[in-house]
């Protein structure tokens, strides 16, 4: 046999064999029955509209919502079957945080990068379990070394939100995400790799090639998005608020590769010249923008660009020390926090919400707080919209590299079954959902229970 010949045979073979032993690596299914659960009696917010539904009944069986009607639903009456008497609640659809970094809730900035990665991962399992207890069955991350915190709650060895991740932020040398010492300079092109590197947090790339390999690195490990910071940012010590970063060639390579992957990117930029040069690379998600001038906003309506906005509240900009150069970028920033939300109405732009809470648990418990502040800029209808349907409209733009195929944000049938039962009208009194272990009576993902108050 020739060398080529036998080289295809054994090339063939492996394609065949590989998949079978990692199929065989997998857990085999339960014989289970699927689980069935009702809701009777209980008001739908669907996500899309701003009013209740009639008192009505939901099916959720496996991980779907299977049937919605004001007509009794007969169930097979299984013992396993749950039903859920509502008793006029209302039901409403997981919480989405579309701008959340799951790895940097709970150690502060020197134990994220210096400390022990084992335990970073352990103290982020415990936080997302947290999370989804607030309510909170998804999370955009937007940054952070997530990928084996997202599979392990895949994975059900720890309860938490589904996580669409980023992986590694990509940023330049100096930019917003480059959390070196001036100690570790000069970088050498293809030498080692500094310790956030090493941990997947942030990624340095200094030319469109470098752009592309860190892209696609993230992309290999199965990012549903691409995060580039294009511009400053508050907490990096050495990267001024007013900089671009990224040049066109470097984001548009970013685009490229990212598209191919049937993808989409999204920058962190406060500045109009950032924000404008992201949007001619082909960028198509902005965070944050708090800096951006009238004619930017409009530019980001007119391309049909999203705008993910997040109400930081004040205890983070003093959280930062007095005297120090975050708080002095802090106090630059939080003034354009309530223009922006002004321009994105004025100009309906695609506009989601999120939160950015970093290196604070104590924050992170007001995560259903931070949403109801909203309610300075829009309803409390408009702003569980905005956390549910929409936030799930920008999650959609993953295409193919969406981990959780199926619709989400939404109470519909066929949707996937991420549900709350809360205690009131959200729409009435939009507070309720500041306090989840009170409010939240039953918290399905994936039609699975994690939290129930009232079944028996
Ligand atoms: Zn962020």
């Amino acid at each position: 046999m020739n060398l080529r010949l036998s080289r295809a045979i054994v090339c063939v073979t492996l394609a065949f064999i590989i998949p079978a032993f990692v199929h065989a690596q997998q857990p085999s299914k339960t014989e289970a029955a699927v689980p069935v659960t009702l809701f009777q009696n209980v008001r739908v917010f669907d996500g899309r509209n701003a009013t209740l539904s009639a008192p009505t009944n939901v099916l959720v069986r496996g991980n779907k919502i299977e049937k919605i009607s004001t007509a009794p639903i007969p169930t097979d009456r299984r013992a396993d079957t749950v039903l859920i008497d509502g008793g006029g609640r209302t039901l409403i659809p997981g919480l989405i945080d579309a701008h959340w970094h799951a790895m940097l809730i709970r150690p502060n900035p020197t134990q994220a990068i210096t400390g022990d990665a084992g335990y970073n991962n352990i103290a982020a399992g415990v936080e997302a379990t947290d999370t989804l207890m607030r309510g909170f069955t998804t999370v955009r991350d937007v940054g952070g070394p997530v990928f084996g915190l997202k599979s392990a709650i895949d994975a059900e060895i720890i309860a938490g939100p589904r996580i669409f991740p980023s992986g590694a932020v990509i940023t330049v040398t100096g930019g917003h995400g480059d959390f070196r010492q001036l100690s570790e300079l000069p970088r050498v092109t293809g030498g080692p790799l500094s310790r956030m590197e090493q941990l997947g947090g942030s990624m340095l790339a200094d030319s469109p090639d470098e752009v592309r390999l860190r892209v696609r690195e993230q992309l290999m490990q199965g990012a549903s998005q691409i995060k580039l910071t294009a511009g400053g940012g508050v907490s990096s010590p050495f990267s001024p608020i007013d900089v671009s970063t990224f040049t066109e060639a470097e984001l548009r390579a970013a685009v490229e590769a990212t598209e191919n992957w049937g993808t989409y990117v999204t920058v962190h930029a406060f500045t109009s010249a950032a924000i404008q040069r992201s949007i001619a690379a082909g960028v198509k998600c902005i965070e944050h923008g708090f800096l951006m001038d009238e004619a930017t906003a409009k530019l980001i309506a007119e391309k049909g660009v999203w705008l993910s906005l997040q109400p930081l509240p004040e205890e983070l900009r003093q959280g930062f020390p007095v005297g120090s150069v975050q708080r002095a970028k802090a106090d630059e920033v939080w003034p354009g926090i309530a223009r922006t939300y002004e321009l994105a109405k004025k100009y309906k732009i695609k506009t989601a919400w999120g939160t950015d809470v970093l290196f604070s648990q104590a924050l992170a418990l007001q995560q259903g707080a931070i949403l109801a502040s909203l309610v300075r800029w829009y309803s409390p209808a408009e702003a569980l919209i905005m956390a549910t349907g929409t936030n799930a409209e920008l999650l959609a733009m993953s295409g193919l590299r969406n981990p959780y195929p199926g619709k989400l944000g939404v109470v519909e049938e066929g949707a996937l079954a991420d549900l709350l039962l809360v205690d009131g009208d959200p729409i009435v009194n939009i507070r309720l959902i500041a306090d989840p272990t009170k409010n939240f009576l039953v918290i399905m993902k994936d039609g699975k229970i994690y939290k129930n108050l009232l079944s028996h």
